[in-house]
Formats: C-alpha cells, structure tokens, sequence
C-alpha cells in the first residue's frame, strides 16, 4: 500500500492552491482529478474584482485577500516560470442612471478601488456609451487556464496525479486516516467544485450552485490592457480573445450552453461594441456557491480524517490561495480558520446522517 500524508480530490483552483501549499510545507501528498474539461475553474474570467453589485459594495475581506492573492499567483507563476497574474483595472459604463448615482454615491462615501472617469470620450473608437464611466482599480487578473495547465504538467513529472474519478465505492476509513485506491493516507481534502453537494459526508451543507455561462470571442483591435463592462463584462483572456459573461442564474434545468444566453450576450455585444467580432466558444459551468456566500474549510467535525476546500462560489480565484493556505497552516499547528468559513461551524447539520 503506498502511503501519504493527504489525499486530494480535484484540480480545479482549490485542488491546485492546496497542493502548491502542502508542496511548499514539504507535506507529501496525491491528487486525483477525473479527465476532462473540468469544473468551474477553466471557465473562470480570472477577474479579481474588488467592489461587485448594485451598490458598488467591497467584497468580503478583500483588503486582505487581495494582497495575499498578488504575491501568491506572483510566486507560483516563479515557480512554473510562467507569469499567470497582472494588475489591471475594470473600466466601468454606467448602464443607466441608478449604476451612475450608485458610483458617485459610493465614490463620495469612501473612494477607495475607485477612479471617476477623466476624459469621457476615451473609449469611444471601440463602445457606445452615453451615460460616462469609471475606474474600478486595482483589480488583479488571474490567467487560470495557464496556472491549472502549468501545475498539472509539474504534478504529472512528478509523478503525484492520479488521472480518474474518485469513487467512493473504493474509499474506507481506518482509525489512522483513509484509503482509497491502494493509497493510504492520514487525510483526505474534497476540492471537487459541484460534486461535493453528492459528498457522503459533506452533502449537508448548504451548498447552493449557480450556472454561469459565456462567450469565448476573437476581437481585433480592443485594447487588452484592462477589462471592461456595461452591465456583462469582457475581460482579456487570450491574444485577440475577450472572455464575455457572465450570467448567474440560481435556478436551472441543466449545466449545458442555452441559446437564449447566447440571443442575448451576442446582442449586447453587438450594441456596445463598435469593431466586428467571432464567437470562438460557449460555455456554461456551476459554481460550486453556498447559500450564505462564503466558503466550507476545514476538516468534518465527526470525521477528522475528511475534510473540504469548497464554496467558493463567484470569487475562487481569490478565496482559493487564501484559504488553502489556512488548511495547510493548520495542518501545520500553525493557525486556526476564519470562523466564517470553517466546516465545523455546521457541526449540527453534519452530525445527521446523510
Ligand atoms: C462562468 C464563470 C465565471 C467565473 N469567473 C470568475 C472570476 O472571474 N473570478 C473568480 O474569482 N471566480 C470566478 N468564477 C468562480 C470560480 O470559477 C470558482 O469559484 C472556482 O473555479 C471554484 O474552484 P474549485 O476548485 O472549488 O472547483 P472546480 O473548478 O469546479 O474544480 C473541481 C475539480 O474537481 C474535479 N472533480 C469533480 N468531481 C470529481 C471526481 N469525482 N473525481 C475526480 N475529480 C473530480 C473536476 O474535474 C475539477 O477539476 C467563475 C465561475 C464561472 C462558472
């Protein structure tokens, strides 16, 4: 039996941060993650986005998550040599009157991530706008496509990915950790996105997915130096290619591209932009998003060999470095979880059986 000190289910950014962490504490470790065009991660914009919503509010943590996000993409982009974060800005057109009063209001009560717009006819060559616009700055812009490519090609040299779909048919515990596959382990993390809600031991919490889907479209011409929105954004996401999204829907029949998001996203397009345009892909994916918006970490408070790195919901790119980091530190003896986001906060909930 091959032994390790954790297990981990999936490579999506939660699986990737957790390992490059567990990487760098020098606690050995395996993934498995099922072939294919993954979960929520290869869709992502990669936008870090600091003030989201109608009322233009600061997300969640973010003056600290946003610094801990750029030195650790900056890292691990050294360590793949391949840079996979820059600092950018959202140029912001007001889509009517109530998101143009929601940024003056904003701005006058506390200007922090924000820019009035300077000369309002900047944009004009490429967008029709009549109602002006303004900065949303910093923002970062994470390349996640490279990040998950360059990170698997490392863990497969080194011989620490196992290709396939965890079945829990093959999965036992012991007093000592768990075994799956002929892999024994002390622990093991779930950073399988949406599977988890079919988690045996996780299904209870309040996970609450939502489909986003978008456009992958090829525009010659549109500066690629900040990412821009009206409502739907268009963010830089390969040479001549603006990732175009997204929508949020809460309620759903399937995970699949709908041609009623595609009517509208190309319409939109076409009345915001002024160059032509070619719609290279259309996607559709669930965030793996909980009923109180924010994550589940930690370990199962009746199960202490099992635990989760899940929920990120609409912002993975920054809660995933973050809060992989705490699971790693704890491992460690290092440090405790936000209480905000540790499992063990729904200790009632996962005590009943599934
Ligand atoms: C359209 C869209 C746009 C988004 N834009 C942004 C953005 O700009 N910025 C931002 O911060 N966030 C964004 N998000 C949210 C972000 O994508 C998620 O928060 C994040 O990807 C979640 O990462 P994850 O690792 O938890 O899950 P996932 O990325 O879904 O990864 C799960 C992994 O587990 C694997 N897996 C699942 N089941 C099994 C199994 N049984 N066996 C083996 N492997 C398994 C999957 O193959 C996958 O690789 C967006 C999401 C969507 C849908």
């Amino acid at each position: 039996m091959e032994e390790t000190e954790l297990l981990i289910v999936g490579q999506g950014l939660a699986g990737t941060w957790l390992s490059f962490w567990l990487y760098k504490a020098g606690i050995p470790f395996k993934l498995i993650d099922q072939p294919g065009p993954g979960g929520a991660s290869l869709r992502a914009a990669g936008l870090i986005n600091p003030v989201t919503g109608r009322r233009m509010v600061t997300t969640w943590m973010i003056d600290e998550l946003m610094p801990f996000a750029s030195k650790a993409y900056q890292e691990v982009g050294k360590f793949l040599d391949e840079p996979v974060i820059t600092e950018t800005s959202l140029i912001d057109f007001f889509p009517n009157v109530q998101m143009l009063q929601a940024f003056q209001k904003r701005y006058a009560e506390n200007p922090a991530y924000l820019l009035p717009g300077g000369n309002q006819e900047k944009f004009t060559e490429w967008f029709r706008y009549d109602l002006g616009w303004g900065s949303i700055q910093p923002c970062l812009l994470v390349n996640v496509e490279k990040l998950l490519a360059g990170w698997r090609n490392w863990l497969k040299k080194n011989n620490l990915i196992i290709e396939s779909g965890f079945d829990f048919s093959d999965f036992r515990q012991d007093p000592e950790g768990v075994d799956y596959a002929g892999i024994h382990a002390r622990y093991i993390v779930f950073c399988d996105g949406k599977s988890s809600v079919k988690n045996p031991y996780f299904g209870k919490l309040p996970f609450a997915l939502n489909k986003g889907e978008g456009l992958l479209v090829e525009i010659k011409g549109l500066p690629a130096t900040q990412s821009y929105k009206k409502g739907m954004s268009l963010v830089p996401y390969r040479e001549n290619i603006f990732w175009l999204g997204s929508s949020y829907e809460w309620s759903f029949g399937d995970d699949l591209p709908s041609e009623k998001f595609r009517t509208g996203a190309e319409n939109w397009l076409r009345g915001f932009l002024k160059l032509p345009y070619r719609v290279v892909e259309h996607f559709a994916a669930l965030r793996p998003a909980t009923l109180e918006r924010r994550p589940f970490v930690g370990f199962h408070p009746a199960f202490p060999h099992i635990g989760m790195l899940n929920g990120m919901g609409t912002k993975g790119c920054s809660l995933a470095p973050y809060f992989a980091r705490q699971l790693v530190d704890t491992l460690k003896g290092e440090g405790t979880i936000n209480t905000l986001a540790v499992i063990s906060r729904f200790e009632k909930i996962l005590a009943r059986p599934y």
